[in-house]
């Protein structure tokens, strides 16, 4: 058998995720290889943190990438902050939460759900009431920004409420940061996970995590160990505190040191264009998706005030095969977008603008492609008028 190089297609990427990676960041993942002990890297490494904090708005000390995908970064804040028998209010409106409650049970603790409709924000009064009838809670965890969905939930006030029923907070922003605004410290969160690849537009396989002086206490003073070897908070810090947390960095895991400079990158390119211009354009880039999209006859099905700008779900028009617009786009277009999960499953199309996705270049393309395979389809979709709606907001 012979097997030569693998030559992927170029795609462009307008899913939940992964998002177009910058050709800055696949310059830097390019770059020579250093020793993951090597003093230029743990250089990187401090600077690496620094950018976080930024992207996060944060002070915490500890602020850094899991090696591994968003999953794990979730992964990370459960296996530390859940010790077996205690109660964890999840909050669960698509299917990260669910991942979440999940996450719980194989800690050994005991979930209580909130649930609320597919496509709506969390309740805050649901947690409230939840956190009433369970007063020996003394941890909450909900998705920011719920990638299944398109819905974005209100953090601030959810995680006023943990706190006022003495609950520290776990909180998913995996498809928020960098795309939403976001504040770590400002709202108190006590410990949160992010991923690489949506609005950072970064390469997938990193998850960024921040966590509180009041939560590291919380893993610090655990009565059992970190079921988890490789997640242990307490182990990894060894490593990622290096000389700033007092110690000598010390050998864990082998980082993954190219896709840390991409990371980098990624991060470097996010204080270049300022935190709140990208949330800014996000939002913007959303209107003109969604003037076209409506233009087109297609439907969002989140109400306006709970929508995330990165990620826009659309119902199927009744009669179209939702399976075949997607495999139609892909092979005529290279454009990629998403199918329904769970609950949405063949019902709507997730259409995301994440990180260097959300660009004026790609809603024109994505307009113009999903207009003409719609008509294809049988539908009377006006794609020119499409594209003028967009332009018209990508022009204020
Ligand atoms: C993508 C995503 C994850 C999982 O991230 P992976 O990098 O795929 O492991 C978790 N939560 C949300 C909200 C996501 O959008």
């Amino acid at each position: 058998m012979q097997i030569s190089s693998f030559q992927p297609p170029v795609r462009t990427f307008m899913g939940p995720g992964p998002a177009d990676v910058h050709p800055r960041v696949s310059a830097a993942l390019a770059r020579p290889t250093v020793g993951h002990l090597d003093p230029a890297f743990g250089a990187m490494m401090e600077e690496l943190k620094c950018l976080l904090r930024y992207a996060f708005r944060t002070d915490n000390p500890l602020t850094m990438p899991v090696s591994a995908p968003g999953s794990a970064g979730m992964e990370t804040c459960f296996v530390n902050l859940v010790e077996p028998g205690d109660k964890v209010v999840v909050c669960i409106n698509g299917v990260f939460g669910g991942r979440m409650r999940e996450n719980v049970r194989r800690c050994g603790g005991e979930a209580v759900v909130v649930e609320d409709e597919w496509g709506r924000a969390v309740d805050p009064q649901k947690l409230e009431d939840t956190l009433k009838a369970h007063a020996d809670a003394r941890l909450v965890a909900f998705v920011h920004a719920e990638t299944s969905t398109g819905a974005c939930s209100d953090v601030k006030t959810l995680t006023e409420i943990a706190h006022r029923h003495d609950c520290l907070t776990i909180v998913d922003a995996v498809t928020a940061l960098g795309g939403s605004p976001l504040e770590v410290d400002a709202w108190g969160i006590d410990a949160i996970y992010a991923g690489s690849q949506k609005c950072l537009s970064c390469t997938p396989g990193l998850a960024p995590i921040s966590v509180s002086e009041r939560a590291l206490t919380k893993v610090t003073g655990r009565s059992t160990p970190v079921q988890s070897w490789f997640l242990d908070l307490n182990l990894v810090l060894g490593y990622w505190q290096g000389p700033t947390g007092g110690g000598k960095r010390a050998y864990h895991h082998t980082a993954p040191v190219n896709a840390l400079y991409g990371l980098h990158e990624a991060l470097v390119m996010l204080t270049e264009e300022g935190l709140e211009a990208a949330w800014e354009r996000h939002y913007r880039h959303h209107l003109a998706l969604r003037a076209g999209l409506e233009t087109l006859g297609l439907e969002l099905v989140v109400p306006e005030a709970e929508r995330l700008p990165q990620l826009n779900v659309v119902a199927v028009p009744g009669g179209v095969d939702e399976a075949a617009v997607r495999s139609r786009l892909l092979s005529t277009y290279g454009l990629e977008i998403g199918a329904g999960l769970g609950t949405f499953a063949g019902k709507v199309w997730r259409i995301g603008l994440m990180g260097y996705s959300s660009r004026a270049e790609n809603i024109l393309l994505c307009l113009a492609a999903l207009g003409s395979v719609l008509n294809d389809a049988g539908q009377q979709a006006d794609t020119g008028a499409a594209l003028t709606a967009a332009q018209a907001m990508l022009s204020q």
